[in-house]
């Protein structure tokens, strides 16, 4: 059967396609996402996902990027059935940084675990992943888009389907572009009930493999891990035992918190995103992949961009 035409295809139904996809709908045009899987098998079901905060430089591209999607991520967490919540929490590190981070409240000796000399606390937008897209892909639905869920074989298929396209495959760019620098960095979490914490932790991660839990009310979300061109999807069960023991070693009372389930995702890493426009046999496509670690809090700085990019900023506003 033929597909009804439209303005826009967006490639990809994760965080970044979805957002895009919600902005160009926005934006007023007829939009269709064609995806390989539904949103809840994507990475970025799989995020954890926290939102800030913004240490980079201000004039940097990913730190506008950061900052637009801080903005609306806060915005967010003031709706209801969004799966987005403001959450207090500590960033930690077990060396003294050399240059510790301006403007936060730093962590007091006894808020600090064992085997930590520095932290600060911050309040930060926390996204429960696998709601938060199904709140996207139904936002975008009520704009009039449509979810078709079929891969594409090739950036000209999509071409074909309209002049106007958003690649935004995520680690799948790497078959599909073909672009070579984009490597699967796996990351796995396990969900526990939460046992009553309402505040996160976070290592900043040096090597493969730290501490880090986020409540999302009744569970949390207990990593992390990184392996570099690892594309299992299944959970590794001696990867999530590791991880709830370096959790329950900074937190105890995780010890008692029943396992509900593990999460798997394939983290785009490329040394930097790409977000910009190629010519695909008449067709004006905006590439907008390879996040790593940071899709869901680079989302809609780079949805609004990769807009901006198709339709002219005027429009994209
Ligand atoms: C454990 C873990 C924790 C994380 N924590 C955070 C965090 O705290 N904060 C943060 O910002 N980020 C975090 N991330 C990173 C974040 O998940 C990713 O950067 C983000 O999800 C990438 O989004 P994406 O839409 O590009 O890719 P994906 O979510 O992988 O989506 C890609 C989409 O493209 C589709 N696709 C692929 N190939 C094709 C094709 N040929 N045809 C059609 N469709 C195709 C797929 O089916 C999928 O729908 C974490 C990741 C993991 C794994």
């Amino acid at each position: 059967m033929m597909a009804s035409a439209v303005d826009a295809v967006v490639v990809g139904a994760g965080v970044i396609g979805l957002s895009t996809g919600v902005c160009l709908a926005e934006a007023g045009l007829k939009v269709r996402i064609r995806t390989a899987e539904l949103p809840r098998n994507s990475t970025s079901a799989a995020a954890v996902a926290m939102i800030g905060p913004a240490l980079g430089p201000p004039a940097d591209a990913a730190s506008a990027w950061e900052r637009a999607s801080i903005e609306e991520f806060s915005r967010l967490a003031e709706v209801a059935d969004t799966g987005v919540h403001m959450c207090r929490g500590r960033l930690a590190v077990r060396e003294m940084p050399a240059e510790p981070p301006q403007g936060f409240e730093i962590c007091a000796r006894d808020e600090l675990p064992e085997g930590f000399s520095f932290g600060f606390w911050a309040s930060l937008p926390l996204v429960d992943m696998p709601r938060y897209l199904g709140y996207l892909a139904g936002r975008f639905e009520r704009l009039g888009g449509t979810i078709d869920v079929r891969p594409i074989g090739s950036l000209a298929e999509a071409a074909r389907e309209a002049a106007l396209v958003a690649n935004c495959p995520g680690v799948g760019a790497r078959d599909l572009v073909p672009d070579p620098l984009v490597r699967p960095v796996r990351g796995q979490q396990v969900i526990v009930e939460n046992p009553g914490l309402d505040t996160f932790f976070i290592e900043a991660a040096r090597g493969s493999a730290w501490v880090g839990y986020h409540p999302h009310g009744d569970h949390l979300t207990l990593g992390g891990v990184a392996v570099v061109d690892d594309w299992n999807l299944d959970p590794d069960p001696v990867q999530s035992e590791a991880i709830r023991r370096r959790c329950i070693k900074v937190e105890p009372r995780l010890a008692s918190a029943r396992v509900l389930g593990h999460r798997v995702g394939l983290r785009p890493g490329r040394p930097s995103v790409r977000l910009e426009v190629e010519e695909v046999e008449g067709a004006r496509v905006v590439h907008d992949y390879g996040h790593g670690s940071v899709g869901v809090m680079l989302s809609w700085g780079c949805a609004r961009q990769a807009v901006a990019l198709l339709l002219g900023p005027q429009r994209a506003a």
